[in-house]
């Protein structure tokens, strides 16, 4: 058994998400900012994940790899990672998602990118919709009150596609078929 152990492995994720990390990595270089290793490690956490993930799993999931990982060091990626746009921080849920605009957006400079999260109530499956027209919608509103959009990320509340095949009582006819006692 070899016992040289390096702290990090140099590609701990799947080749599709080292893909769209090197090209996060691109992405920040084009900006002159720096995907640093932490940075890059934090991203790819959150691309992995199928749910959106807090600061404290992040962390939990980032100590397997780096054990001196600490909340600051995670707290100041994921500021860095929002601030670029890799990433989008869900408030109802305090957790983050990758953002699925940033790596493919061909908008140069001014990249008017609006989120819009649809979150599952059941599972809490989030799934980034970016319709242009909501955006649009939202900014023409909010100037004729007067007021320049930033940023916004709207999150709407429901039942996913997956969830709403699953019979909504299918927990109370578990109960009914349980054996009845007496
Ligand atoms: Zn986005
Ligand atoms: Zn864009
Ligand atoms: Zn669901």
């Amino acid at each position: 058994m070899e016992e040289h152990v390096t702290e990090t492995a140099p590609h701990p994720f799947d080749p599709a998400i080292e893909i769209l990390l090197d090209r996060a990595e691109q992405f920040c270089a084009d900006r002159r900012t720096r995907l640093t290793d932490i940075r890059r490690l934090v991203l790819g956490l959150i691309l992995q994940s199928s749910t959106p993930v807090g600061a404290y799993d992040l962390l939990d999931r980032l100590r397997d790899q780096h054990r001196g990982a600490a909340p600051p060091t995670v707290y100041r990626a994921l500021d860095f990672l929002a601030d670029q746009g890799l990433i989008h921080r869900i408030e109802r849920l305090a957790a983050f998602v990758g953002c699925g605009h940033m790596l493919e957006c061909d908008h140069g400079g001014h990249c008017g990118h609006r989120a819009q999260f649809l979150i599952c109530k059941r599972c809490g499956a989030t799934q980034e919709l970016e319709d242009r027209r909501i955006g649009e919608a939202l900014s023409d509103a909010a100037a004729r009150a007067g007021f320049a959009v930033e940023q916004s990320t709207i999150e709407i509340e429901g039942i996913c596609a997956a969830c709403r095949t699953m019979p909504e009582d299918a927990g109370s006819k578990l109960r009914a078929v349980a054996p009845r006692v007496g």
